[in-house]
């Protein structure tokens, strides 16, 4: 009897057999902790990551829980391959706990990949006032499509544009992609009083949250990491629905890689041109999340049309 892994688009997907495509949750979750255990995996006191804490998912051969393996179905391979970071997003729209976002205004700080990401995911869950700042030119083009006003910082202060746009009252919702002191009083400015603040970021340095603003307001700052085993289903089911636009978010993401590789040029043409030559594929015209991607060409498969 086969053994039913995961369903998609009402399709049920069954034990997997050499060749089938398939995508893994690269989390390595302990399963005995006390988050693992209340169901909150995205807690785990001893998260690992296959390649990480595990041997490396580019190996030949790697292991992984049969748990974690989702048979992509006809979910192209190049758009599984960016599952992971809109599953980090889809979390921290839902760990926001705001259910309705039609008449919620939002500031997403920093149009990098994961402020446009977040982009994708907050119109998905039907976000329509959403105002993104981003020094870097041509983010901001590239972001204007799917934010209804785009803000220079270096130009424009963003609390007073917030304020014009709310009112007077300020953005009820920021989504901090950005992870530098600056972005962050600048949103500290922007935001109304008892609103929240999701921190996406991964600061390289201790955290400082302007104080006054911070207990004058009242506002709320909740951190997020990574996603739950059900954010992951639902973006895979979403991607699999056509909800998002991935190929934006695909040509949004191309002049970051290095190119087309095969696995056998991971190391010369993937890592060590990523190391040797980081202004190269990295937009160094603002503060950046440090996310790094490589994409691979592995068989027949190829990343990019
Ligand atoms: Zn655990």
């Amino acid at each position: 009897m086969e053994k039913l892994l995961w369903s998609i688009q009402g399709k049920a997907m069954y034990t997997l057999y050499i060749g089938n495509p398939t995508l893994t949750d690269n989390r390595v979750l302990c399963n005995s902790c006390l988050s693992c255990k209340a169901g909150q995996g995205h807690c785990c006191s001893n998260i690992g990551y296959v390649g990480g804490s595990t041997s490396g998912g580019y190996g030949e051969y790697v292991a992984v829980d049969e748990q974690s393996l989702y048979p992509l179905g006809d979910i192209p391979l190049e758009y599984a391959a960016v599952i992971e970071p809109l599953a980090v997003v889809h979390h921290a729209i839902k760990e926001s706990g705001v259910k309705d976002w039609k008449d919620k205004t939002v500031l997403v700080l920093g149009g990098g990949p994961i402020g446009f990401a977040l982009l994708l995911l907050l119109r998905a869950h039907g976000a329509t006032n959403v105002v993104v700042s981003e020094p870097a030119t041509r983010r901001r083009e590239q972001v204007s499509e799917y934010a209804q006003v785009v803000i220079d910082p270096v130009k424009e202060k963003v609390g007073d544009k917030c304020r014009e746009l709310t009112d007077g009252r300020g953005v009820d919702v920021i989504f901090d992609c950005a992870g530098v002191p600056i972005a962050l009083q600048a949103g500290f400015d922007a935001i109304r009083a008892s609103g929240l603040y999701m921190m996406v970021a991964v600061w390289e340095k201790p955290l400082t949250l302007p104080c006054w603003e911070f207990l004058a307001k009242h506002i709320t700052v909740k951190g997020v990491l990574i996603f739950s085993t059900e954010d992951f289903r639902e973006v895979m089911q979403m991607v699999a629905e056509d909800q998002l636009n991935i190929l934006s978010f695909l040509s949004f993401l191309i002049p970051l890689f290095p190119g087309r590789i095969g696995l056998d040029d991971i190391v010369e043409k993937g890592f060590k041109e990523l190391i040797n030559n980081k202004d190269k594929h990295q937009d160094t015209s603002e503060p950046e999340e440090h996310h790094y991607s490589i994409a691979v060409e592995y068989e027949d498969h190829e990343i990019y049309p």
